[in-house]
């Protein structure tokens, strides 16, 4: 018996705005232990809350974003449950009526376009932070996170592959981004998101049973703990064995899952509206504004860059997949107006680099190597005929180094493209005399010895001659017979 894998994905994105979800506390990451706190979001007894507009906001646009239904009447409910960082004893979330339902993301893989339904979006408060290390015996409680805003997304269980699973993610977390509602950052734990996996019998439609992975902190996490757990089950239902219903936890250096708990259910939580807040009313006139107000979203911008600089759909995926890509790409362009060299610069060498030193997933563009600026500048110094492609590439390491711009290199370090005819022509019969041999080969139709002497004469004018003069003249003289 073969199975096949069901995968829906739960994400919490944590919402930039300026204070909590429901009092007036700063939500900064870093700060001292509990300097974010006050009697709100601490729990005291007595105290009323107060729904942040903006959130609201926010769970409009990224509802309109992902095509869902915006609810014009929802509810905020109270999600009943004890841990020492949620002070109130209960969480302040939606459960029936929701502000966002029935939407979808559709995600690229490999070409091939994959519909992802969204079965809600919903607001609630983080919890805060139990810190156990470095106080011996007793465990602190920072409350800094406490009623930081969140937006959970709900996925259906659509994706039947972790490499599904991953495109998923990426392509919610770019739109997040676009939307400039969260930062996506999965390693400081801003874009969190917990995987069901399920198996079932290939070709057959019941789902099978459920186990929820938490504790995974990167794409590569959650591609692997979904990896590991497909055939996890596969081998236990396969040896004759049975699943239940529980939470496993995804251990990052054994590379495994291991069970967490049994898996609670709803009603376990005793739901119910919070009393203190009122039925969250949206009337058509907001949805409206919000959606006036949405940003170009990457399946658009993706579509913009094929259409109106002539990438290739690789290409232009790869540079919008991220907000911060495609911005630095644009301010390039609008100093260098070479769309395809600068995509491939990017494409290839900048991630390249940015791999290498493993900085692609969270390093913000500010930080980056080499700037905007300096890359469009390098490709207009090739593109004006100032250096070769070849040179450029020296130039690039270079300003990896030490951030100079690339004129200044060139200039520096003598690296101009040679272009006066008669340096050339001097450096080709200096080659051509030393290498009678060849020119004999070449002469008697071995065309490949061409490409030997070129190499020859590029390097005696240390890779600077330009290439059109170079071979302009040295087919000149292979031809006349000199
Ligand atoms: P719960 O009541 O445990 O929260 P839900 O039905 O609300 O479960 O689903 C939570 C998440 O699990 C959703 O993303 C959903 O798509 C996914 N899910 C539900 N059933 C399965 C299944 N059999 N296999 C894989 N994922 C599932
Ligand atoms: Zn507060
Ligand atoms: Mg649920």
């Amino acid at each position: 018996m073969r199975y096949e894998p069901v995968i829906g994905l739960e994400v919490h994105a944590q919402l930039l705005t300026e204070s909590k979800l429901f009092c007036g506390c700063s939500t900064q990451f870093g700060r001292e232990p509990n300097a974010n706190a006050c009697p709100v979001c601490a729990g005291f007894p007595g105290v009323l809350p107060v729904l942040n507009k903006k959130v609201v906001e926010f769970a409009i646009k990224a509802g309109l974003a992902t095509h869902c239904q915006i609810a014009h009447w929802s509810i905020l409910a109270r999600k009943n449950y004890f841990y020492p960082d949620l002070p109130k004893g209960y969480q302040i979330s939606q459960y029936e009526l929701p502000i966002c339902a029935d939407g979808y993301v559709d995600v690229d893989l490999d070409g091939v376009s994959k519909r992802v339904r969204l079965t809600r979006i919903h607001m609630e408060e983080d919890a805060g932070k139990n810190i156990h290390e470095a106080h011996g015996d007793s465990s602190l409680v920072d409350l800094n996170r406490a009623g930081v805003p969140l937006l959970e997304i709900v996925s259906e269980p659509d994706m039947g592959s972790s490499a599904q699973a991953g495109a998923y993610l990426r392509t919610l977390r770019a739109m997040l981004q676009y939307l400039g509602i969260c930062d996506g950052n999965m390693e400081e734990g801003s874009f969190r998101c917990d995987a069901n996996v399920s198996v079932r019998p290939q070709g057959t439609s019941a789902l099978g049973t459920k186990i929820e992975i938490k504790n995974l902190n990167s794409f590569k996490a959650v591609e692997r703990a979904i990896e590991f757990e497909i055939e996890r089950q596969s081998d236990t239902l396969t040896d004759g064995g049975k699943l239940h219903q529980e939470t496993r936890l995804w251990d990052e250096h054994r590379e495994e899952t291991r069970s967490m708990r049994s898996k609670e259910s709803a009603h376990d939580y005793r739901y119910f509206p919070d009393p203190d807040l009122l039925p969250l009313v949206i009337d058509e006139q907001w949805i409206d504004a919000v959606r006036a107000s949405l940003p170009e979203l990457p399946a658009a911008r993706k579509s913009r860059f094929i259409s109106a600089y002539g990438l290739s759909a690789y290409d232009a995926d790869l540079l919008t997949s991220r907000k911060d890509v495609a911005d630095y790409f644009e301010s390039a362009l609008k100093i260098h107006a070479n769309p395809k060299a600068l995509s491939n610069w990017i494409v290839g060498d900048l991630f390249r680099v940015l791999k290498d030193k493993k900085l692609d997933e969270q390093l913000s563009i500010v930080t980056w190597p080499v700037s905007a600026t300096h890359l469009a500048e390098l490709v207009q110094l090739i593109d004006q005929e100032k250096i070769s492609g070849k040179i450029a590439k020296t130039v690039f390491e270079t300003i990896l180094d030490s951030g100079k711009s690339p004129q200044a290199i060139v200039s520096e370090k003598g690296l101009e493209q040679v272009s006066d005819s008669s340096s050339i022509e001097a450096a080709i019969d200096q080659v051509l005399a030393a290498n009678g041999k060849q020119v004999e080969q070449y002469k008697s139709g071995n065309e490949k010895v061409y490409g030997f002497l070129v190499g020859q004469i590029m390097k005696a004018t240390r890779g600077k001659a330009n290439p059109h003069k170079l071979n302009e003249i040295l087919r000149g003289k292979l031809k006349s017979g000199e």
